[in-house]
């Protein structure tokens, strides 16, 4: 039997006292009902006849003055209701998911509290049940940012959950709902519809019925009841888990009556544009704040089509509504954007090129783009702080922030005055071209930084009009929202899970195992000590009996010890392993080393650098950490200086295994430096006082056993991605020592000492110079020399090898031709021709006629023969 969420609907609610029916519902006097628009059962105090849901109905919870009630404060109403009625308030979680692999961004509250284990979503909660105030961030919806007065792309989804038998059910959650929409909130019993409806992931791995509540037009809150899986018919999940995820703004919009989301949720900064741009609240802009509730750009065809549409309501012109209202729009959607970007980079987040980076970028760009478009301010960055100010009662790490956020924003812009110098260039050629489809939109937009908005201005100052797609930014994000974020996959081997005895004892270096299974070029046993590559950390070497073990990987469970002698062992057999200690020696120095240098890197660029790729091999390694710009000489040697102290102030290195929860709560999401999923236990890998992390690779004790730890390089590898290069130990010594020999090597060449290197060097290169310019001097000598020779020939055109370099060969020409047509060439098979400003001849023509192939003009042309 296939499921769909149409089958459950009508499943759901032919059977509606079982999946929706609560005690309250009767008690307060509400009656089922089907609504006549959409089908949909809902319950109701008042006898209606539409469910209520804002498709239906117009919004009409506007006030004439509205509330005065902030942000904060209305947080604290919010969370005093739940926290008096049994629930624990826990802090937020990064707007970046580390902890989960397939997601950028916290979406939703929920998220905060799922964790994969083996491609399965489980739950990992700290108090039962809660309500966290999680700041999510979404990007598809950003053309209509600014337009409709109601979408946002960061938002606070404060989070009502519940999990399994310890919690509450259905019944106390509509309970606390009615209770907080009608005390709280001050929502009438009669404004008030309970829609029934269904949830679901679009695998049917976990689904459920849900209750939206409506009023006065607007959706207020869906309550979510994951209780059923899909096995071949509705099976009961082993959790369930009730989601309640509280649109926070939306809440506070109603709660005080403004126009749009953007005035309940930023007033000041919404002022603060206002005031700085000059524009005033008209009749127009108050008619346009209360159609644009019911827009959905997304929706519509083009912006073009839709702004057409707009002003005809309004009963004006595209270029008066282009005047009075889109600059509204623009400081709305820069309010927005810049209250998102501060969360992201607070949490870590960079704006880039790649993954969910790009995301970000795009916020920046469009934002910046506005506030220069409409001369909005000439102080973004204030906005940034008073954001920051704003959810300081909530969330005071954001304005700690600042100091660090401020160089990245700086940067970010000047990324972006290059890319627009770049893309008015460009502009202007693709625009005269004609048309554009969104997917030429899009490359231009991911390789040059052309906005939409920058092309409709290079088109209307050229004179001619483009339309820009509706759909073009929330086809690029969702097109980056995951990038390269990929599961990595596992090959399937058919053997038993192989015990890893190097966990153990990570000093043994000869045990004796068993042979558990035979591959064509590998050999399994039941336990090793030869540590596989993981995390970043190379393989272990060694020896199996006779045979070199050249690598050793896992796949699965399973430990796989590669050799070409393979097949002389058989199932069964006892064999004895042998670790090759010098180069596990160096691979454990290396990664307890990079361990220092990203805790370096961190101290001495700043929070936002988080690692994101290392590899640490025998003779060096590397570690990839976010950064918005190459590190300075300075900042590198300061990096090295740090990682160095470390390793001098022996610092001690702890390794535990711990639950997940408990060590999220001990250590923060910091610990989530590599990513990759986490299993319920986690093997936690401290450096006292320098860094904590995740990590499953071994380590050295002490970071005294790491010795020397040399930088030598550092590199861009993708936008906002550092490379740093480093040794430790013996491998830096010997890198130490090939940078000398190659030193005393230039100097035995220049036969100078190495303090006179750099003065040798620069004078060479600056005789170097003058003598280029002598031999320029004498080369224009012999043109002349030579011209004046040829010019005494009699025949019309000269025709003759010269033995000169083709440099001179086109001098000499140049120079003849003042008098005389020539071809002339040398003995490398270079062809020169050239014609009198006077002559009839063909320069080219003549090229050909000395057998050669090339081009130019009818004066000059130069091939090969
Ligand atoms: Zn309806
Ligand atoms: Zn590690």
């Amino acid at each position: 039997m296939e499921v769909s969420k149409p089958f459950l609907r009508k499943k759901f609610a032919k059977d509606y006292a079982k999946y929706y029916e609560v005690p309250l519902f009767r008690q307060e006097g509400f009656e089922h009902r089907v609504c006549e628009k959409c089908g949909k059962g809902f319950w109701t105090a008042s006898g209606v006849h539409s469910c209520g849901d804002s498709e239906h109905e117009e919004y009409s919870f506007f006030r004439e003055k509205p509330r005065n009630e902030s942000y904060a404060s209305f947080w604290k109403k919010f969370s005093d209701f739940f926290s008096r009625n049994g629930h624990e308030i826990v802090p937020r979680y990064p707007v970046i998911s580390r902890w989960r692999d397939d997601l950028y961004f916290t979406i939703a509250s929920i998220v905060d509290f799922q964790r994969l284990e083996n491609g399965r979503v489980v739950f990992e909660y700290p108090a039962n049940p809660l309500v966290v105030p999680q700041p999510c961030l979404r990007f598809p919806d950003i053309a209509n940012i600014g337009v409709t007065g109601r979408h946002l792309s960061g938002f606070m989804m404060a989070g009502q959950h519940s999990f399994g038998e310890k919690g509450y059910k259905r019944d106390k959650c509509i309970e606390l709902n009615y209770g907080f929409l009608t005390k709280v909130l001050g929502v009438k019993k009669e404004e008030l519809t309970y829609g029934e409806d269904v949830w679901a992931l679009p695998d049917f791995s976990a689904f459920g019925p849900c209750i939206e509540s409506f009023a006065k037009g607007s959706e207020l809150v869906n309550s979510v009841f994951m209780q059923y899986y899909w096995d071949d018919g509705v099976k009961d999940l082993p959790l369930s888990v009730i989601d309640v995820g509280w649109g926070f703004e939306r809440l506070l919009w109603y709660y005080r009556g403004d126009q749009t989301i953007y005035d309940a949720t930023f007033p000041m900064e919404v002022a603060y544009l206002k005031k700085n741009a000059g524009i005033r609240e008209t009749e127009l802009t108050k008619k346009y704040n209360r159609i644009s509730s019911s827009l959905d750009v997304e929706n519509v065809h083009s912006f073009h089509e839709e702004k057409n549409k707009i002003a005809g309501s309004l009963g004006i012109t595209v270029q008066e509504m282009e005047e009075e209202i889109a600059p509204m729009q623009a400081l709305y959607a820069v309010a927005d954007h810049t209250r998102s970007l501060l969360f992201a980079l607070a949490d870590g987040g960079l704006p880039s090129n790649t993954a969910g980076g790009y995301n970000l970028r795009v916020l920046f760009r469009r934002a910046l783009g506005f506030v220069q478009q409409y001369e909005l301010t000439d102080d973004y960055v204030k906005l940034f702080e008073m954001h920051a100010r704003d959810l300081k009662p909530l969330w005071p790490e954001l304005e700690e922030s600042l100091e660090w956020i401020k160089p990245i924003l700086e940067n970010e812009e000047e990324k972006y005055a290059e890319s627009l110098k770049k893309a008015k260039r460009m502009c202007g050629s693709v625009v005269r071209s004609g048309k554009l489809s969104s997917e030429k939109m899009a490359v231009l937009y991911e390789s040059h930084g052309v906005t939409p908005e920058l092309l409709e201005a290079v088109a209307g100052e050229g004179g001619c009009e483009i339309d820009v797609p509706s759909d073009f930014y929330s086809k690029i994000t969702s097109r980056h929202l995951m990038g390269e974020k990929n599961a990595e996959e596992t090959l399937v081997v058919n053997a038993p899970t192989t015990k890893p005895a190097y966990y153990d004892d990570p000093k043994k270096t000869e045990i004796s195992a068993k042979v558990v299974q035979v591959f064509d070029d590998a050999v399994a046993l039941d336990k090793t000590i030869f540590y596989p590559e993981g995390g970043g950390q190379c393989g272990d070497r060694g020896f199996i009996d006779d045979a070199r073990i050249e690598d050793t990987r896992k796949t699965g469970g399973v430990i796989l010890h590669c050799t070409p002698l393979a097949k002389n062992f058989r199932k069964g057999q006892k064999v004895r392993l042998k670790l090759d200690v010098d180069r596990r020696d160096a691979l454990t120095r290396h990664h307890t080393a990079t361990h220092c240098v990203n805790a370096a890197a961190r101290e001495v660029l700043g929070p936002h650098v988080w690692q994101c790729g290392s590899r640490k091999e025998e003779d060096e390694a590397h570690l990839d950490v976010t950064h918005f710009e190459k590190p300075s000489r300075d900042q590198l040697l300061l990096i090295e200086e740090k990682a160095n102290q470390f390793v001098l102030e022996a610092h001690p290195v702890r390794v535990t295994e711990m639950n997940r929860g408990e060590a999220e709560e001990k250590y923060g999401f910091r610990l989530y430096q590599g990513g990759g999923a986490i299993g319920n236990r986690v093997r936690v890998v401290e450096v006292e006082g320098v860094d904590v992390e995740a990590c499953g690779g071994l380590h050295r004790d002490n970071t005294s056993e790491i010795g020397f730890i040399k930088i030598f390089g550092a590199e861009q590898v993708q936008d906002g991605v550092t490379r740093l290069r480093y040794a430790a130990g013996p491998a830096a010594l010997k890198k130490a020592r090939s940078d000398q020999l190659l030193l005393e090597e230039a100097c035995a060449q220049l036969n100078v000492s190495k303090i006179d290197l750099v003065n040798s060097i620069n004078r060479l290169f600056n005789e170097w110079k003058e003598r280029g310019k002598k031999i320029e001097k004498c080369s224009d000598v012999i043109a002349f020399d030579e011209a004046r020779k040829l010019a005494a020939d009699k025949a019309a055109v000269v025709k003759k090898q010269l033995d000169y370099d083709a440099d001179t060969l086109q001098k000499i020409a140049s120079e003849c031709a003042k008098e005389k047509d020539c071809v002339l060439w040398n003995a490398d098979g270079f062809v020169v021709a050239a014609c009198a400003a006077a002559s009839k001849n063909d320069a080219v023509a003549l090229l050909k006629t000395a057998g050669a192939k090339g081009g130019g003009s009818p004066r000059f042309a130069r091939g090969k023969k």
